[in-house]
Order: C-alpha cells, then sequence, then structure tokens
C-alpha cells in the first residue's frame, strides 16, 4: 500500500465533510491527523514486515522451527548457544520461530506453544542481557534482531506481553557512531526500527537523517569516491565488500521511507543510483561478484556468490525511471536470463582506488593494484591470511562467472592471477604480516580512460620484486606486459596468468607444434591465451588441496581437494631484467583462436620506461611513459615531457582524440607533441589535467588539422 494514495483519499473526504458543518470537519481533521501521524510508522513496519518474509520457504523454516523447539530448554535457553559469545545464534532462532508463527501458510501458524517458546526465549535474552567481544553483535546484529522480531510479532493473531516488548524496545537503545559509513547506516536501521515500533517521530527523524548520511561523495574518507568507488578502512577499494553493506542499507532505507515525507531526497538518490548502475553492479558477472572487490571476505565461503535476492526489484519501485535497467540486472543476476543479457561495452578506471573494470559482453576483466596513495588488501580478524599479493596486480577474468567461486581454499596464494611474485615452497610466503591495511610502496599507479577503452599500469615494488607492469584493454583481448623484472631474493619469480577451477581441457600445444616464430597460445574454458614471444610457460592441471581455515579461522578446517588450471612464466631466480607479454583473449575456443587475426595487436615497445601496444583493427594506440621520451614508430611519433599514460582514438584519421592521465597524481600539465599520418604537420598540445580529488582522472583532446 502507497500512503501517497491514502492521503490523498484521506484529503478527498476531508473536503466532502468539511462542508456539512464546522463541528463534523473539526472531527474529522482530528481523525485524519492523527492518522497521518501513525501513517509513516505503520507503512514503515509494514514493508520492513514484509520484506523479512520475502524469501522465506515455509516447509524448510517450519523444519528449523521444529528442531529449535525440541532443543529449547525449560528456562528459554539452548544448550548449544555459548550465551558469553553469542553470535547470530539465538536471537536468529528466535527470529525464525516468529516469522512461521504469523504466516498463514505456515504449519506453526497461531501455534501456542511455539508462542509461549517465543516469549521464554526472549524473556531468557532479556535476563541474560548477552555481549559479545565484538561490538559488531551488540551494537548492529543484537538490536537489529529483537527489532525485526518485535516487528514480525506485532502482525501476529496473538503479540507479545505488553511490558516484555517494552524491555526489549529499550534493551534496542544504542548510541549511535556517526560518520563511520556502512557501520553507521546498520545502525541506524534498527534506529528506524524503534522508532516506529514506538511512533517516536523524534527517533525517526534522526533514524533517516543517518540511514542516508552515508549517501553521499567524499574525497578520500570512508564512503562514496569521486570516481564511484568505495573506501573503508582508511583508503582501501571496498566496492562490494563494506560497499555492499553500504548500497543494500541504503537500498533498504530507500525503499521503506519511499513515498512518506522521510523518501530519499532527489541529490542522493542520483548519487545511490550512479554508484549501483556505474560501479557496483557491474563488478557482479552473471550472479558472481569479481573477486577484485570483496576486500578480505574473499577468504569467506561463499563470498562470490552475489545473493543479489530482492535487492535490485527493489530499487525499480523508488527510481522507477530507470525499472528497465533494473529488470535486466534482476534477470542477470538472478540466472534467469544469461550472463551478458543487458551487458554494453564499458572500462571503468577509477584512479582513487587502483582499480580497473573492463566490462564486454562476452567477459569481464579486472585488475587492481596499491600505490602510495591507497592501503593493500587488509587482513583483519584473522581473515585473509594468505592474501599478501592481492593488490599487485590481480587480474579477474570471468566468462561465466563462477570461474573462481570458493576456490580460495586451494589456491596457491602467491600465484594469484595477474601478479608477478616469488613463487615460495608453500603458501607461508603468502603471509600477510600485518592486520589491517598495509600502505602501497610506489606512486606511478593508474591510467588512462574513455569509458569503452583504456590502459592500466602498476609499479610493482613489493616483497624485493619489481617490475613495470601495464594492461592494455580493447574488445575482444587484453594484452598484459611486465618488463624491467628484477629481484635477487632466491626463489623463481613468477607472473601468473590464471589460477580458476579446471573445466574441460587444456590444449597448448608445444614443441615441434609450437609457432615456429617461438609463439606458444593455450586455450582453457573458452578463454584464449597467446603468448607472443613464448617464454618459460607452465600449465599445471591437476587437484590441489587445502581447507578455508588456513585463510580466514573463522572457517572450517575441512580439507578440500579441487580440479585447478594453472598457467604461469618463469622468470627464474635473480632476474635482472625479465618481461613478458600475453594477450588473454576470452571467448574463444581452439579452432577461433587459430583464425584469430593476431597481427591486428602490435606490441611496439615492453621496456621499464615505455609500454605501447597499438590495435589495427580499433585503429587505436595505447602507451605507458615512466619517463618523459618519444615513440616512434612505423610513421608515426608520440613525444610527452611527463611520465603519463596515453591513448589515442582514430589513430590515422582525419580528427583523432587523444587522451591523458598522470597516474603520478602529480602533474598540472603534459606537453604531447604528435607525428600522426592522418596529420599535416606536427601538433603540439599542452594537456592541462585535473587536480585535486580528480588528480588521476583522464583528460581529453580532440585534435584537428
Ligand atoms: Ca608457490
Amino acid at each position: 500500500m502507497f500512503p501517497v494514495n491514502k492521503k490523498t483519499n484521506g484529503k478527498i473526504k476531508v473536503h466532502r465533510k468539511v462542508r456539512l458543518g464546522f463541528l463534523v470537519g473539526g472531527l474529522m481533521l482530528m481523525v485524519i491527523s492523527a492518522n497521518a501521524q501513525n501513517e509513516p510508522f505503520n507503512v514503515i513496519l509494514q514493508r520492513v514486515n514484509n520484506d523479512l518474509q520475502t524469501f522465506v520457504k515455509d516447509k524448510a523454516l517450519a523444519e528449523e522451527v521444529t528442531s529449535h523447539l525440541k532443543n529449547l530448554n525449560a528456562d528459554g535457553s539452548w544448550q548449544d548457544v555459548n550465551y558469553t559469545d553469542a553470535q547470530y545464534d539465538p536471537l536468529k532462532r528466535i527470529k525464525d520461530m516468529a516469522t512461521v508463527y504469523i504466516r498463514t501458510s505456515n504449519k506453526f501458524y497461531n501455534n501456542a506453544e511455539l508462542h509461549s517458546a517465543i516469549v521464554k526465549s526472549l524473556r531468557n535474552w532479556l535476563d541474560k542481557n548477552p555481549k559479545n567481544k565484538n561490538w559488531w553483535y551488540n551494537d548492529i546484529f543484537y538490536p537489529q534482531a529483537i527489532g525485526q522480531t518485535l516487528i514480525l510479532m506485532r502482525s501476529a493473531k496473538e503479540g507479545l506481553p505488553s511490558e516484555l516488548e517494552k524491555a526489549l524496545i529499550k534493551r534496542m537503545i544504542r548510541k549511535l557512531k556517526t560518520g563511520d559509513g556502512a557501520n553507521t547506516s546498520d545502525e541506524a536501521l534498527h534506529y528506524l526500527y524503534r522508532a516506529c515500533l514506538t511512533q517516536n517521530k523524534a527517533t525517526l527523524d534522526s533514524a533517516a537523517k543517518y540511514l542516508f548520511e552515508p549517501i553521499a561523495i567524499t574525497d578520500g574518507k570512508e564512503g562514496v569516491q569521486v570516481d564511484g568507488s568505495y573506501y573503508q578502512h582508511g583508503k582501501q577499494q571496498a566496492i562490494a565488500s563494506y560497499g555492499r553493506v553500504f548500497t543494500g542499507n541504503s537500498v533498504n532505507a530507500a525503499f521503506y521511507l519511499r513515498g512518506t515525507a522521510y523518501a530519499l531526497p532527489k541529490d542522493q538518490l542520483a548519487i545511490l543510483v550512479n554508484y549501483l548502475k556505474n560501479t557496483f553492479l557491474k563488478t557482479i558477472r552473471g550472479s558472481f561478484y569479481d573477486f577484485n572487490v570483496r576486500g578480505r571476505g574473499i577468504s569467506r565461503k561463499d563470498s562470490l556468490s552475489s545473493g543479489m535476492g530482492g535487492m535490485v526489484g527493489k530499487i525499480k519501485l523508488f527510481n522507477p525511471g530507470n525499472a528497465a535497467y533494473w529488470d535486466a540486472s534482476t534477470l542477470r543476476t538472478s540466472g534467469k536470463k544469461p550472463v551478458d543479457y543487458g551487458i554494453t561495452a564499458s572500462h571503468n578506471q577509477y584512479w582513487k582506488s587502483g582499480y580497473t573494470l573492463h566490462l564486454r559482453p562476452a567477459y569481464t576483466f579486472s585488475v587492481q593494484t596499491a600505490s602510495t596513495r591507497t592501503l593493500r588488501t587488509e587482513r583483519g580478524n584473522n581473515e585473509n591470511i594468505l592474501g599478501k599479493f592481492l593488490p599487485d596486480g590481480a587480474t579477474n577474468i570471468q566468462r561465466s562467472g563462477s570461474e573462481y567461486a570458493n576456490l580460495m581454499p586451494v589456491w596457491e596464494w602467491d600465484k594469484i592471477p595477474g601478479t608477478t611474485s616469488r613463487d615460495y615452497p608453500d603458501d607461508n610466503g603468502a603471509t600477510v604480516l600485518k592486520e589491517w591495511g598495509i600502505p602501497g610502496t610506489t606512486k606511478f599507479v593508474g591510467g588512462v580512460s574513455d569509458g569503452i577503452y583504456g590502459v592500466s599500469c602498476y609499479d610493482l615494488n613489493y616483497d624485493s620484486v619489481q617490475a613495470k607492469k601495464a594492461w592494455f584493454f580493447f574488445d575482444r583481448e587484453v594484452v598484459c606486459l611486465g618488463a624491467g623484472i628484477k629481484s635477487s631474493t632466491k626463489e623463481n619469480i613468477t607472473t601468473t596468468v590464471n589460477q580458476a577451477w579446471l573445466r574441460g581441457d587444456v590444449l597448448s600445444p608445444k614443441g615441434a607444434h609450437a609457432n615456429a616464430k617461438g609463439e606458444r597460445w593455450a586455450v582453457h574454458d573458452s578463454i584464449g591465451y597467446i603468448f607472443p614471444q613464448g617464454g618459460n610457460l607452465e600449465i599445471s592441471s591437476k587437484a590441489q588441496t587445502g581447507n578455508w581455515y588456513r585463510i580466514n579461522h573463522f572457517q572450517r578446517k575441512t580439507e578440500l581437494k579441487h580440479n585447478v588450471f594453472k598457467i604461469w612464466l618463469n622468470h627464474g631466480i635473480n632476474p635482472q631484467n625479465a618481461s613478458y607479454q600475453y594477450i588473454v583473449v576470452p571467448g574463444i575456443n581452439a579452432a577461433g583462436l587459430k583464425k584469430y587475426n593476431r597481427s591486428m595487436i602490435q606490441i611496439l615497445k615492453n621496456t621499464d620506461e615505455l609500454q605501447a601496444v597499438k590495435h589495427t583493427g580499433l585503429d587505436m594506440l595505447q602507451a605507458v611513459f615512466y619517463k618523459a621520451g618519444t615513440l616512434a614508430a612505423n610513421g608515426l611519433s608520440l613525444q610527452v615531457d611527463q611520465p603519463c599514460t596515453v591513448y589515442i582514438k582514430d589513430l590515422n584519421g582525419k580528427n583523432p582524440t587523444l587522451y591523458i592521465a598522470d597516474p603520478a597524481q602529480e602533474n598540472a600539465t603534459i606537453s604531447v607533441l604528435l607525428k600522426l599520418p592522418g596529420l599535416s604537420k606536427p601538433k603540439s598540445i599542452d594537456c592541462n589535467l585535473s587536480a585535486g580529488a580528480f588528480a588521476g582522472a583522464t583528460a581529453s583532446f580532440k585534435i584537428k588539422e
């Protein structure tokens, strides 16, 4: 029921009655204004109540509740719950009991025995007043779960004794920690529950304020950044870790408060919609997250399953203007439509977070890096114990979406896809030695983008390994270059191309069957890999063992064994100026790869000073200048007076476009001198770049004769 309609009806009624006389009209007005006061509270309670029941499966939940009832002690406690360290249980059990109790479709509907069990277990909770060592349970989960149970029971035929409800509402009261991003909105949610349960306008005012407080753009602080990425725990990319909590809470709040006087204001709605459309939903391929956006949550079971549930569907109700987009997202992420449904080509360079996201209908390819401006992927609370190399140029390559889902317990953690690192004899070498974020070590980290294509670079200097790494993004392929690879450690230095679920055959001819020029290639799971200069290529396709506990101490120790496809280049021990080049071609089989026109990709330079690739098919040039210098190759010359990343579109046309960015985010102006085949004379451009929060962003220049 929409409150707007109710209000309209009410007003019409009032007008009619008013004509009948002052007294009658006055009485009606009093009734209406009392209703209007109750209205947002009851409307919101009803929406929360419905929301809590959206995905309930009656039979399965009844079975769980049967077992909860059987194991419930006479005093309302459970034997198997440690009340000195209570986590989700027992409040989750009580909430489940309340859910089945109020559902007419459930066999426990209005069940007297269940009602007394709910009352008993709530009284027991009240008396025990459990507290967890982790503040999150005390200040967020407990009051939220209590509020949800009370809201559910409000719709019961026989509700809770009012003194019990009052005492529990009092127990929900916490001091709000404001300005804490996702956590603030998490806390404000139980304020909303309490406000509606008590019909308290002042509480609702502050709940609405703090629920929506995080929907703002900040620079450098926790929350949504100017480039559309998300920070939490310092300057650390948290797009679908804490950003997922932010998104879920913001969507729920906007959904609950829609159409009321507390509805999400337009300017904030625009921020939320933009975050969802241009960042968050792009990180989900099919129903699986890019592993680069889950933060330390990568070490949790099922953490790549997006479980978008009904979230996207809710957005439609407060943002009908984008309905077609939300519908497509719902169908795609729920698996009802193919993974490419509604996907259009895009390329995002998140210069605040060192994250690049390249989307095509056929694939998703992302890169995560770290710089002196950001923090490396955190280990925290003994989660993500082995993720030391996660921000060192990790590449997430997805076709179906599930390529890495739940593979993390058996991953070899010094062979994270895309990274160049020491190859330790065991995974202890990949242990993150310090909890929470560690700053990156270099500043030349970033890239240039026109929104569809782009190039990214990473100056790697970590764990006694140095390399200049770059990624050139086109339509059918991504070209990956590495140069200046140096290390004096005793291990082999390797660049891992991929490490994913083994699915089907691995095809990779070698020896006499390999290309005469020394070129190598491989195909696995509809992704092709081309190594134009060969290299010491190693491929493994066998079972790997491990368990979740070794990467996350909250997880199980059960030993797992999974078949893994792993492909890497070995640069050997003590490399002093090693390099690599490989081209990833997603959405191809062996026959397709044979026909694939490799000559369109011209790798013009791959040194520790300059990496450049020309794509003749797309008529574009992309380059990373680690130093001021000149790129001269077949008829073109590109000179820059500062280190930068450059991309030129319509290279041979009459009106090429130059895109340029400074990955170090230091220079205000970069001078470029261009000699192009389509231009009758050299062109000199002083490229003014943005400063402040937009330092690192791309500037573009249309080149005219
Ligand atoms: Ca190893």
